[in-house]
């Protein structure tokens, strides 16, 4: 019994007999461990109750009707006046949870106070276990399940902070191989996702990153750890801070970072407790996390790869034919010109003879940025293979595009290509087909009579743009 830590409690009486009054008003243990609060009426005594937060009530029997399951689930100990076994009936009637009959001790009042604020204490810590428990389960479920890993550490920092008065709460992932950290999941500000960390700045996570353990600042002004940071936490009128490491095989891989503000309280043992659980339930959800992401990335490293010609860096015939074949049916649908160019560089084999095929190589690389500088957003700029080049222009009548074809021709002729010898100048030659038209059919009759226009272009002197069937 002696191992409650007894701060001074509240204890609410609602009396009116004087003799009960005066014992109570006389009762040695109230200056040192209890503070009276002495009401009159059912009325006062029940609006008081919120305010000021009693420990245990003591009741005049004669009251109980009026205040028994009144909005109050606090523990009663009644005070028996008048004839003893008919109130100590009333006092059983009512469940309380003790009663004192006259003659009054001192001694009875003290251990029966005692005995129900332990008892009560003992059932708050054990449903507050429980609760604890449940944020426990709750997690390790949704942790199992098949959530994006991303969103389920999102849901862990959100639920800490649901349960726990925290002023920020993040998932930090660490990376050994380049040193760094960073927040992976936060619920104060989704924008701070991805942010990277300059561990210099937090000792403390560096500390829990050494020892493996949870480190907890109890007070940032005063521990010593944070003496080379203060000057920076404090304007973020941080109180304490609590960091869990996050092992996978015994390798830290990230932790929990918590903080309370000032006005906030110091993390509890219990607290430490279930926050280790919890670091420990997120470890694979970390790791999925960092897994997931590294598959995205190579997953867009291969999208990129398959739809771009390798050499010059513009998209594949592969992806231009699935693009043509999307804005032909478009332009079909909604009654929309589209056309088409083909570019073949003029007498591209001299340069190969001339100079090598590795500044060919260079020269088609060129080739192509230049293109891919000159054109819209829109378009779409392709290696039809060697030194042909085809570009849809959707949205784009013959006119505008002949227009268009001209601008690049002139654009080539003026360029300067770094890699050649001498006069640095190639020309180009294009053919050009446009939807809609008699003979244009499918998206492939675009890229055909575009083809056959080229020919024309180069059978007919080259460096210049010709219409197919004008
Ligand atoms: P024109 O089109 O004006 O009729 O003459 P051309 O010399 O450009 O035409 P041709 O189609 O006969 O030759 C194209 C040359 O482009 C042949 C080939 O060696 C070269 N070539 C094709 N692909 C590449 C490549 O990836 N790199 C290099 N360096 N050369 C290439
Ligand atoms: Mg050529
Ligand atoms: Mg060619």
């Amino acid at each position: 019994m002696n191992s409650l830590k007894m701060h001074k409690r509240v204890i609410a009486v609602l009396a009116k007999e004087k003799s009960a009054i005066k014992f109570l008003e006389g009762f040695s243990g109230r200056e040192e461990l209890y503070k009276f609060h002495f009401y009159k009426t059912p009325h006062a005594f029940i609006r008081n109750l919120d305010k000021t937060s009693p420990a245990v009530l003591i009741i005049e029997q004669t009251f109980l009707s009026k205040v028994v399951g009144k909005n109050t689930e606090l523990p009663i100990l009644a005070i028996i006046t008048g004839a003893a076994k008919k109130g100590i009936e009333t006092a059983i009637h009512y469940q309380v949870d003790g009663y004192i009959v006259k003659p009054y001790m001192d001694v009875d009042l003290e251990y029966k106070l005692k005995t129900i604020i332990l008892k009560n204490y003992a059932i708050e810590k054990m449903l507050s276990e429980i609760r604890e428990l449940e944020v426990v389960v709750e997690l390790t479920n949704m942790i199992s399940s098949t959530l994006d890993p991303n969103e389920v550490l999102f849901s862990i920092v959100q639920k800490i902070a649901e349960v726990m008065p925290v002023s920020r709460c993040s998932i930090i992932r660490v990376d050994w191989i380049h040193r760094y950290a960073y927040v992976i999941a936060t619920v104060e500000d989704p924008q701070a996702k991805g942010l990277k960390l300059n561990l210099k700045k937090y000792p403390e996570i560096i500390a829990a990153l050494k020892s493996k353990k949870p480190v907890l600042i109890e007070d940032t002004d005063k521990d010593p750890r944070m003496q080379e940071v203060r000057d920076l936490i404090i304007p973020l009128g941080i109180r304490s801070i609590l960091v869990v490491p996050i092992l996978l095989r015994d390798k830290v891989i990230g932790t929990l970072f918590l903080r309370t503000s000032r006005t906030d309280h110091v993390f509890s043992d219990n607290e430490v407790k279930l926050l280790n659980a919890i670091g420990t339930a997120s470890a694979n959800a970390l790791y999925n996390a960092f897994l997931f992401e590294q598959i995205e990335d190579e997953k867009t490293r291969l999208e990129k790869l398959s739809i771009t010609d390798y050499l010059t860096g513009v998209y594949n015939v592969r992806y231009f034919y699935h693009r043509s074949i999307e804005e032909f049916s478009r332009s079909e649908r909604y009654n929309l010109p589209a056309s088409c160019l083909m570019l073949d560089i003029d007498h591209f084999k001299k340069i190969n003879d001339t100079c090598g095929h590795k500044v060919g190589d260079k020269v088609l690389k060129e080739f192509a940025q230049v293109l891919k500088k000159g054109i819209r957003k829109s378009d779409v700029l392709a290696r039809y293979g060697g030194e042909e080049f085809i570009l849809l222009l959707p949205q784009t009548p013959p006119d505008g595009a002949f227009k268009e074809a001209e601008r690049l021709r002139n654009m080539i002729s003026r360029h300067n290509f770094r890699y050649l010898k001498g006069r640095k100048k190639i020309t180009v030659s294009i053919g050009l087909a446009s939807y809609p038209h008699d003979n244009v059919k499918e998206h492939e009759d675009l890229i055909t009579f575009a083809d056959d226009a080229l020919f024309k272009a180069k059978n007919s002197g080259r460096n210049k743009v010709v219409i197919y069937d004008r």
